[in-house]
């Protein structure tokens, strides 16, 4: 059999980690089993529904770097794959329905709806949703007064029985044997609104037929929709497609991943300065396990892995910790040409290149490329690269006197060992690596009876502004010896100057 499945998001909102992960476990599920991945716009609610969150779908993915086989912007067998177009559509199948008997037109007003639930809420009711008062009009009185214009909608009509009622049954692909009593499914619940839109549940299970959709990968939130859309399908006499609800994604506290416990959309997540491949990655292991011991998957790897069986039924623990730690991982892998061009737009945004937004001209770039070994290490986040590199794009503020002083020693011990190792600038700025550069300071040191970090101590201060600074010998060679020596001086100057 060929498998489709497919992410059916509603643009209510910006894409966040747990529709990332529906998507994403869709897109390996397809790809590991050579089927194809659909996208599918379920904007029926067009109350809530956003354009920016359509915009904000299409960018999230382009940036992820997976994408669907068939869409509303790449077309496909089964087009449009936006249900605002296909209203017509679902009209044609609730009308089948009504022929089939297995739903009925309601005349309801909201105001009566209304009535039910106050009257319920006073008495402390139990009793939720529609009273199923319509769903005894005979069919060709229904049918003569919604011909007539009456304002209606179409219920689906729950199968119950004569006495006690029936059950519905199906197999979840994780989760198992599951259930449900049809009184305990949402009674009759509206599939086609008077105002001639579908609801969720009509759109979606005729959508999935349609499109062929075999496999239903979606999050456990709609577990209790499922029987509903069970009934449905065997309303229809089309066989439903295999259902597969994945596990939940909880905070480190256990409750259900949210705002509260940090970043969810991956806008935030891009702006904090994340590597898609970080997150797609992390992002796979919410409720999946591989191989033990093995933590970095490409995107191509989990493909070759993915299957149903590799999921957990336990929820999946969001931890920051463990996404930071993928950011640091991916980071390394990149070369610097490559590291280099992720970080420069939050360089830009950050204004290292002479203002807010201001673009580096051909040698801040060139500048900014060599820097990259000297931090990469260390970077966690892509944001970083603005805030230590600053001093490498313009000269750095001159701190107080006290910051050039090395442990134990005084302000005037610090001046004569800027003034010795002024000598040493050139050499190092011109130096083939870091290993030359360093046998040169402890030859130097030697000869002289000084630490090697007391000697470097205050040049680094005075070229880089601070103590704690990305390593001093690259730095040096990237300002080259003319800028390092005037950074030199002007700190000399400061500190002969102090009182
Ligand atoms: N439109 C639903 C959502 O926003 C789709 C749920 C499903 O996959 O059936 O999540
Ligand atoms: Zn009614």
């Amino acid at each position: 059999m060929s498998i489709r499945d497919r992410y059916a998001p509603s643009p209510t909102g910006l894409q966040h980690i747990g529709s990332v992960r529906t998507a994403l476990f869709n897109y390996l599920f397809a790809r590991s089993r050579g089927g194809k991945f659909v996208l599918r716009l379920e904007d029926t609610d067009q109350s809530r529904c956003e354009e920016q969150f359509v915009k904000n779908l299409y960018d999230t993915f382009a940036w992820l770097g997976f994408y669907w086989d068939e869409g509303p912007d790449l077309g496909g067998p089964a087009a449009p794959y936006v249900q605002s177009k296909r209203k017509e559509i679902y009209r044609k199948y609730a009308l089948e329905l009504i022929e089939k008997d297995q739903a009925y037109y309601c005349f309801c007003s909201a105001g009566r709806l209304d009535t039910i639930r106050q009257e319920r809420e006073a008495a402390h009711s139990s009793q939720t949703g529609y009273d199923r008062h319509c769903r005894t009009i005979p069919q060709e009185e229904a049918r003569h007064r919604a011909d007539g214009g009456e304002s209606c909608t179409i219920r689906l009509k729950i199968p119950l029985g004569e006495q006690g009622s029936p059950v519905t049954h199906y197999h979840d692909l994780l989760l198992g044997d599951i259930e449900w009593n049809n009184g305990d499914v949402n009674p009759d619940p509206v599939l086609l609104k008077s105002d001639g839109f579908p609801t969720y549940h009509l759109a979606n299970v005729v959508d999935d037929h349609l499109m062929g959709i075999t496999h239903v990968l979606r999050a456990q939130e709609w577990l209790s929709s499922t029987p509903l859309h069970v009934i449905m399908y065997r309303a229809f006499g089309w066989e439903h497609p295999e259902f597969c609800h994945l596990p939940m994604v909880m905070g480190t506290d256990g409750k259900k991943l949210s705002k509260r416990h940090g970043a969810t959309s991956i806008d935030e997540f891009r702006n904090q300065g994340y590597l898609s491949e970080a997150l797609v990655n992390y992002v796979a292991l919410l409720g999946a396990s591989y191989e033990e011991g093995k933590d970095v998957y490409s995107l191509g790897e989990l493909a070759e892995r993915f299957s149903l069986d590799k999921l957990n039924k336990a929820p999946a623990i969001f931890d920051y910790k463990k996404l930071e730690w993928y950011n640091g991982v991916y980071i390394r892998m990149k070369s610097d040409g490559e590291l280099a061009e992720l970080c420069l737009p939050y360089a830009v945004k950050a204004g290292l290149f002479g203002g807010p937004g201001r673009e580096p001209d051909q040698e801040q770039r060139q500048t900014f490329k060599r820097a990259m070994p000297l931090i990469r290490e260390r970077l966690v986040y892509l944001t970083e690269a603005a805030s230590k590199l600053g001093y490498l794009f313009s000269e750095p503020a001159l701190p107080p006197a006290d910051e050039f002083i090395p442990k134990k020693t005084d302000l005037a011990t610090a001046t004569d060992l800027l003034r010795q190792v002024r000598d040493l600038v050139k050499p190092l700025a011109e130096a083939e690596s870091d290993a030359e550069a360093e046998a040169r300071i402890k030859d130097y040191a030697e000869t002289n009876g000084i630490k090697p970090g007391d000697l470097l101590m205050p040049l680094r201060v005075a070229i880089t502004g601070t103590r704690v600074s990305p390593p001093l010998f690259g730095s040096l060679r990237i300002l080259g010896a003319e800028q390092a020596l005037a950074r030199t001086d002007r700190a000399l100057t400061f500190l002969s100057s102090q009182p």
